[in-house]
């Protein structure tokens, strides 16, 4: 008994959409808690093997403090060269199922509220539940970790079968090829009762049992519960969004989604390569760096992601034109020059590292992604610096193309309307350079001095 409710318990740290989970969640109460210090949060998390304590902060002290640490990990996993996973260690401990799951609840509803489908926030949380379900399974040991294998598949398996094209995403992506799947009347089998009810009489040489172990790989099981289990909070999340227009959200998730909004571009900002920071710690990186506090609101609009009908426009001509002169060349408008990129930038170096990661990133928060349905556009940006119609910069197609200079704001407020939100910063001026241009020299005015 005692190991089937430990079994119980590690299904639902699994997958916290689980009938366990839910159970969880109605158990839980009052939602005002989760800003309160949980003592028995801060003991596990501090007891947990080879998680690091030297710095008080890296511990929770309440559900909401969790909360923001899945996302600040989530973020570092991605991005930070030097993320040390003994700082979360607490995260792949078994031993906070229970809180695991309700603040994997509590996100998924203040996503929903806050943040867009198919948002940067969205996808980044929803990836970050398939990686730490792999992570979490590569903990468990061999026999347990079979057993909870099944366990999450029966379950999630709510029409009795997993069909190969609910999986279509999966092999897309290249993780796992459709012949490493057992397809069977267009069902993937990965159970072994499975396997030997459809196969058992087939095997006359040899043991199904054995047979199964080799055809079905455990790997192949661990990717299909990651993946599921995506599709399914993407799922949740799509319901809460739905339902939120109708029912009152607790002002606990309000609070929660707002954080959020804050906490995850501050973030995400520290491992940018592009940026440089109005002050504090990322203060000193050199000067020159775009500067994104000094970004008109239809720049800054642009760079979060884009899901209206102007989306190409907006990061093809807009924003790669907007970076790329901003970065290096902001006086075009005052100078009679023709000038190229290499100009500015002789080994291409800046418009590798800097230029073209905001541009592609922008690309990658639009909805949907603008690279996933054309991919093509990579080339057209390329041929907007001047570089011709090909996939990378190349000081040998150099003037095969122009280099486009921005849009003037009576264009934009023509073609791409729904970006132009002027604010005080855009006073008397008729080009976003020319707004980014006079905010940054206020900026670096008002900045202290080293
Ligand atoms: S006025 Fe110009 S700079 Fe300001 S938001 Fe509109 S288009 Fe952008």
């Amino acid at each position: 008994m005692k190991s089937r409710v430990k079994n119980m318990a590690e299904v639902s740290f699994i997958n916290p959409l689980s009938d366990e989970g839910r159970s969880i969640i109605r158990e839980y109460g009052d939602l005002n808690q989760i800003f309160d210090v949980d003592e028995s949060l801060i003991d596990i998390c501090t007891h947990t093997l080879n998680q690091r304590i030297s710095d008080d902060a890296l511990i929770p002290k309440s559900y909401a403090e969790l909360a923001m640490k899945r996302i600040q990990w989530a973020i570092e996993k991605k991005n930070n060269k030097n993320f040390t996973q003994a700082e979360f260690e607490y995260l792949a401990n078994g031993d906070l199922f229970k809180q695991d799951v309700v603040t994997f609840h509590i996100l998924c509803q203040a996503i929903a509220i806050q943040f867009n489908t198919g948002s940067r926030e969205t996808r980044l949380f929803i990836e970050s539940q398939g990686t730490l379900i792999l992570e979490r399974l590569a903990k468990i040991p061999p026999m347990a970790r079979a057993d909870i294998i099944d366990e999450v598949l029966d379950e999630i398996k709510t029409d009795g079968a997993i069909h190969w094209k609910s999986l279509r995403d999966i092999v897309a992506s290249k993780k796992l090829k459709l012949t490493d799947l057992l397809i069977d009347d267009g069902d993937i089998i990965l159970q072994q009762e499975d396997f030997l009810y459809r196969f058992g009489d087939e095997f006359t040489d040899r043991s199904p049992e054995r047979m199964y172990n080799i055809l079905i790989g455990d790997s192949v099981k661990e990717q299909i519960i990651s993946r599921l289990i995506m599709q399914k909070t993407e799922e949740y999340i799509n319901r809460i969004k739905e339902m939120s227009q109708r029912i009152e959200i607790h002002p606990a998730i309000i609070k929660i989604g707002e954080d959020l909004k804050e906490f995850i571009p501050e973030e995400i900002s520290k491992y940018n390569q592009y940026y440089a920071g109005s002050g504090g710690i990322y203060g000193s990186v050199q000067a020159g760096k775009l500067n994104p506090d000094a970004f008109p609101p239809c720049i800054k609009a642009t760079v979060e992601g884009v899901s209206s009908g102007g989306r190409n426009d907006a990061i093809v001509l807009l924003l790669t034109s907007f970076a790329s002169y901003a970065r290096l060349y902001p006086r075009i408008f005052a100078s009679d020059e023709t000038v190229k990129v290499s100009d500015m930038d002789p080994d291409l170096s800046i418009t590798e590292n800097e230029i073209l990661p905001l541009i592609f990133d922008a690309a990658d928060n639009c909805t949907p992604p603008l690279f996933d349905d054309q991919p093509q556009e990579k080339i057209n940006i390329i041929s907007k610096l001047g570089f011709g119609m090909h996939e990378r910069v190349d000081i040998n197609h150099e003037g095969e193309t122009k280099w486009y200079t921005p849009m003037s704001c009576e264009k934009i407020k023509i073609h791409l309307p729904n970006l132009c939100h002027p604010d005080k910063s855009c006073k008397g001026i008729n080009n976003p350079l020319s707004c980014y241009g006079r905010k940054k020299y206020q900026l670096d005015q008002e900045a202290p001095k080293e």
